[in-house]
């Protein structure tokens, strides 16, 4: 797959994140326009929401872009998120006939502001990837019982918080929480002392099932209307002490960040990849019929109040185990009902080696191993003031599909506030 080329010409370069092949859906507002749909297109953002207005694009007879998500699209179905693509392509490319009358409608991305790209209707999370579920699992269990007994049957997933979901940039305030010291013999409630990120892939359900339906792999990826960055925000003293027996809990519930553009399926296409050879052979209903996962780089970076953004550790979405169209199955396979809205976040993405760890848990072995930074200062966990910045690209030929950053700067703790 080639660079398709724009006339918007900062699009053509190689190094931004939004070519013409990959037209992210966002919200943006401006000092003069309320948050309302926007395309991303090089360091440019068209409003679709006034292009619909002046008869430039027609999804439906209602409007569908002049509110600040992406809901009503993504529940218009998959020929229309097609006949969206399609139009937003020829519109955009090079020696278009409709140039002249779109140019108004772009807005330079350095004067918007970014909000959360759709209502998040519910949000799950998963525990996907075999290299994290091996740290975690031998940090807290030993590596003899690193892997749960149905990790490699099942995607193991738990239900999250959709009220905390946020949009990168907003600041996240230290979760208070009852922690326990090994050698203590009751627990204290108190700021969380080992603040960490997930780097995760969160999968955006674009059509719903009805309570009692199942799906197949192929219908659940047919379903996935586009896929965000996630930080999936962990308080690790909090869930040492609280995730037994039933998984996380306060631990995850305090904020998720995402990157505020949805990377559709269809620019993704390129990029299919396999998930792994099977060590178990999957039950019939989550076996895949073609590649399910793609191939995205991810990085992490780590900027301490003041500091320079360091990258802290690499890796690839092809690394997970399970791909989010088999979480998704997996979801329905009880009966249960998936919405439009829907957010699955893939799991902490880890490649084999140290520097490709998607978790400080794991980069600082459990706060055994610090880690030195360019300036010299050391970390375990996430200090107050400090950034950190997840990235993703898939690499095509002189051109890349980008996520833009998801990133959050932590700020402290609330006061104690419980005397009375
Ligand atoms: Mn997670």
């Amino acid at each position: 797959m080639t660079l398709i080329t724009s006339w918007v010409e900062s699009a053509n370069s190689a190094d931004t994140d939004f070519p013409l092949n990959n037209l992210p859906y966002g919200v943006f507002s401006t000092d003069a326009l309320e948050p309302r749909c926007g395309v991303a297109i090089g360091d440019m953002v068209l409003d679709v929401a006034a292009l619909e207005e002046a008869g430039l694009i027609t999804l439906s007879e209602d409007a569908v872009f002049d509110v600040p998500y992406w809901n009503d699209v993504m529940e218009l179905g998959p020929d229309a998120w097609e006949a969206l693509r399609a139009r937003l392509v020829s519109m955009l490319s090079n020696g278009s006939a409709d140039q002249a009358e779109v140019t108004p409608f772009l807005i330079a991305m350095d004067g918007v502001r970014l909000h959360m790209p759709l209502v998040v209707s519910e949000y799950t999370d998963f525990y996907a990837g075999r290299n994290h579920a091996t740290n975690v699992g031998t940090m807290f269990r030993g590596a003899e019982n690193a892997l749960p007994p149905n990790w490699l049957h099942i995607p193991i997933g738990y239900n999250g918080r959709a009220s905390t979901v946020v949009v990168s940039g907003t600041d996240i305030t230290r979760p208070w929480g009852q922690l326990k010291a090994p050698d203590a013999e009751v627990p204290r409630f108190a700021p969380c002392r080992r603040l960490d990120i997930e780097l995760e892939i969160g999968a955006i359900v674009g059509t719903s099932t009805d309570m009692g339906d199942r799906i197949t792999v192929g219908q659940a990826d047919k379903m996935i209307f586009g896929y965000v960055l996630l930080n999936d925000w962990s308080a690790r003293d909090i869930q040492a002490w609280e995730y037994q027996p039933l998984g996380p809990f306060q631990a995850k519930a305090f904020a998720t960040s995402i990157s505020p553009w949805i990377v559709t399926r269809a620019a993704l296409e390129p990029f299919r990849t396999s998930t792994p050879e099977r060590e178990k052979d999957l039950l019939p209903y989550l076996r895949e019929p073609g590649p399910m996962l793609y191939d995205i780089d991810l990085s992490v970076i780590m900027q301490p109040e003041g500091g320079k953004q360091e990258v802290i550790a690499r890796t690839n979405y092809n690394e997970m185990y399970y791909s989010a169209a088999q979480q998704l199955t997996h979801h329905a396979s009880s009966g249960c009902a998936m919405n439009a809205g829907d957010l699955l976040g893939s799991g902490t993405i880890s490649g084999p080696e140290k520097s490709q760890r998607g978790s400080l848990l794991e980069l600082s072995w459990g706060g055994k191993e610090p880690m030195t930074l360019s300036s010299g200062e050391t970390r375990t966990f996430i200090e107050d003031g400090d950034t950190m910045i997840l990235t993703g690209h898939a690499k095509g030929e002189g051109y890349r599909i980008g996520f833009g950053a998801c990133e959050g700067t932590i700020l402290p703790a609330t006061p104690d506030n419980f005397d009375a």
